[in-house]
């Protein structure tokens, strides 16, 4: 029997487009030569119009936690109070980074699968005023859940002089983030997930007020100082060797974001995401999130199945992955990905084969119509 074709619904990494995998297939071109000098520039360009930002974007050759450990380490010293949202996975790895370099870290802790109240983010900046930033992220990808970021913003804003820093890694490339609009202080993403790359590269945006804090910050670092990356960056350089390929590859993506017009992705992503969850609900089950996200969605499964045996059938027998879930909600989720080059044919056999996992095939034409006609609506953003 010959294989099946393989379909990566992942939160990531995803699929990549044809375009990337033959830039990733280049020769290597070395960094100190003025065509790669060119590439670099054109890419940070880019992303500050991906992240909106007039100020500045930096890139680490790192996953997307490097990048959060660049932001904790450039803008809290040891002793600094600071807020984590903690609402799953990802929530919990800022306090523990945080906690990690010495910050006294206060948590608030959202019911998984809720976006974060942004009253309680208020009140604990009055009871606690020396908060010097609050970490959270935009989309907690353990969850599939949104949170209400510009409100956030605004709130921390109105009440301290905390700064706010954003884990966007599943957010940042497939949903709208004005980072200057919005008032976001550190906003960091990564190449695996929207932006379409293999893991390896993460962004780090930055406000001017973050810049000052990191200018007088005293924290001890070295590989992922802001300042001699800034200096570097002026002069067409990376800090350290940069990871070309991995560049030549971005610069693919950005140029098609330009060309395609970011909000086109944006709207296409959101009606990926509609057509997952119109679909699961077709099927019978329910979302797990109170506030989906246009990333990745978690669909909720009916009493007495377990995700993680639906999750491996979906893999051995039919060579797709999706990401179950995690902790408290191992067995009861299963994650599917929106982000990355998926076609209607994934989402439709995705679909096939989960009623058939779950023995509901007569609801399999209800379904497919309605994917079809959010699938119809993905493909006209690109018209
Ligand atoms: C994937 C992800 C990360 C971690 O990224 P790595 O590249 O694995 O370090 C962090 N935060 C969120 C929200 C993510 O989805």
């Amino acid at each position: 029997m010959t294989k099946k074709p393989y379909r990566l619904l992942a939160p990531g990494p995803v699929p990549l487009p044809k375009a990337v995998q033959a830039a990733l297939s280049r020769p290597i071109l070395h960094h100190r030569t003025p065509e790669f000098e060119k590439i670099l520039t054109g890419c940070l360009h880019r992303l500050k119009d991906v992240f909106q930002t007039k100020h500045y974007v930096i890139l680490h050759a790192s996953t997307g936690s490097g990048g959060m450990e660049s932001a904790l380490l450039n803008i809290v010293q040891p002793g600094d109070e600071v807020l984590c949202v903690v609402s799953g996975k990802f929530g919990e790895r800022w306090a523990k980074m945080a906690n990690t370099y010495g910050a006294i870290v206060h948590t608030l802790n959202v019911e998984w699968g809720s976006p974060v109240d942004v009253d309680h983010v208020q009140n604990l900046l009055k009871q606690y005023p020396d908060i010097k930033a609050v970490f959270t992220q935009v989309c907690e990808t353990s969850t599939a859940t949104v949170h209400s970021i510009k409100e956030l913003a605004e709130r921390v804003h109105a009440t301290s002089s905390a700064l706010v820093a954003v884990d966007a890694i599943t957010a940042m490339g497939c949903m709208n983030l004005p980072m200057d609009e919005w008032g976001l202080d550190v906003v960091v993403a990564g190449s695996q997930k929207a932006f379409m790359l293999p893991t390896g590269l993460s962004f780090v945006g930055f406000s001017e007020r973050a810049w000052q804090v990191c200018q007088k910050n005293p924290q001890p670092r070295f590989y992922f100082d802001w300042r001699p990356e800034l200096a570097a960056n002026e002069k067409s350089q990376t800090f350290f060797s940069s990871p070309g390929t991995h560049l030549m590859a971005l610069d693919v993506v950005l140029k098609e974001f330009e060309s395609f017009g970011f909000h086109n992705i944006v709207r296409r992503g959101h009606h990926l995401a509609e057509a997952t969850r119109q679909g699961a609900k077709a099927l019978g089950l329910d979302l797990f999130s109170k506030a989906p996200a246009d990333s990745v969605t978690a669909i909720a499964m009916p009493e007495g199945v377990d995700s993680q045996k639906i999750r491996s059938w979906l893999e051995t027998e039919h060579n797709i992955t999706v990401m179950g879930g995690q902790d408290q909600l191992k067995g009861k989720i299963i994650r599917v990905g929106h982000m990355g080059d998926i076609t209607d044919e994934d989402m439709l056999v995705f679909f096939e084969c989960l009623a058939q996992g779950l023995s509901r095939e007569d609801r399999l034409p209800v379904v497919q119509k309605i994917v079809r006609e959010e699938l119809a609506k993905a493909a006209k953003a690109f018209q």
